[in-house]
């Protein structure tokens, strides 16, 4: 079963390797993602995120942005397999292509200084979905971010009086022009309406779950999903187990198919079986995970078709839905 991907942090990881003097080999590595896993994963795209953490990041965040664009483009060079797509041209020749997608995007929308010359700029370097926020408020917006260590606080309170700033409605009107999706992952509460509000085009929530079936702010609620599935959105199923398992004893969680199969059901059922696509977040997440790695696909296929979905539902979520999205929207 083909794979499209909508959030992974392994750039971040790569460049964290090369700052501590000792760069990994892409072609096979411990990361989650590498070439041989995106193979046996039976990969047809994978989004590469750059991302930056504002507080613990010791670059310009928009220096660190490029040099994750420049270790994107040096995975580009060095494995003819990968296939740089940028446009919906991309996307219709990519199936027939033998070659596996890669899709630059950003999480972290303070990388571009609140400059929109430099939303611009990353846009023609590649760059064809940003969240406006990842943990921590920027010029742009308000996270939903947890307040001190997550465990101690369960479950958190979202932010629904801090939303998208002036700047950032600025930012949301020319991504919609450039036709950047606007991913609304790490939002506040305030901030998804804000966007639902003031935006017109389909967006996506790159790596979210079911807020009623997890009660992490990272997650959607019932109104978001539904808002979503009437505007025609994307929603990346997230395997981090702080987003997929509800259990109050926060230390113990886990991540398991049949919770990743449970919220998919909820998802489709309330949004609408066009909305559900893969936001694995490898390379962001740790912990008890039954998914190590792109390798792991297939078992996830398995655990959806044991839950009930049917093998088009199944294809859907796995590729068919963010192909079209994508397709339609770039
Ligand atoms: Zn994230």
């Amino acid at each position: 079963m083909k794979v499209w991907d909508l959030h992974c942090d392994t750039l971040a990881e790569l460049r964290y390797a090369v700052r501590r003097g000792q760069p990994k080999d892409f072609a096979r590595c411990d990361l989650m993602v590498d070439m041989d896993k995106l193979t046996r994963g039976d990969y047809l795209l994978q989004c590469f995120a750059c991302f930056v953490n504002l507080g613990e990041e010791p670059l310009n965040p928009l220096q660190a942005c490029l040099e994750e664009i420049d270790i994107y483009e040096q995975l580009l060079a060095q494995f003819p397999r990968l296939m740089r797509v940028r446009t919906p041209e991309d996307i219709r020749a990519l199936p027939g292509s033998g070659r596996i997608g890669a899709m630059l995007t950003v999480e972290e929308g303070g990388v571009c200084l609140d400059d929109p010359a430099v939303l611009r700029t990353l846009y023609r370097l590649g760059v064809r979905m940003m969240t406006l926020t990842w943990n921590h408020p920027n010029g742009l917006a308000h996270p939903n971010s947890v307040p001190g260590n997550a465990d101690d606080v369960w479950p958190c309170a979202a932010v629904t009086d801090k939303g998208v700033t002036e700047q950032g409605m600025a930012f949301l009107e020319e991504m919609e022009r450039l036709r950047m999706i606007v991913d609304v992952s790490h939002l506040s509460d305030a901030g998804f309406w804000d966007v639902v509000r003031c935006t017109t085009r389909p967006f996506a929530a790159s790596h979210s779950n079911a807020r009623a079936l997890c009660g992490h702010v990272r997650n959607l609620t019932d109104e978001m999903i539904r808002a979503m599935g009437e505007r025609g959105c994307l929603i990346g199923l997230n395997y981090c187990a702080s987003f997929l398992d509800a259990n109050p004893d926060r230390h113990a969680v886990e991540s398991r198919v049949t919770d990743m199969a449970r919220h998919a059901r909820y998802l489709c059922d309330l949004g609408g079986e066009d909305i559900l696509a893969l936001g694995s977040d490898f390379d962001g997440i740790g912990g008890r995970l039954e998914l190590t790695g792109a390798q792991d696909m297939p078992k996830l296929a398995d655990g959806l078709l044991q839950a009930g979905f049917t093998e088009r539902q199944v294809e859907k979520i796995f590729y068919k839905n963010a192909m079209r999205f994508f397709e339609e929207n770039l």
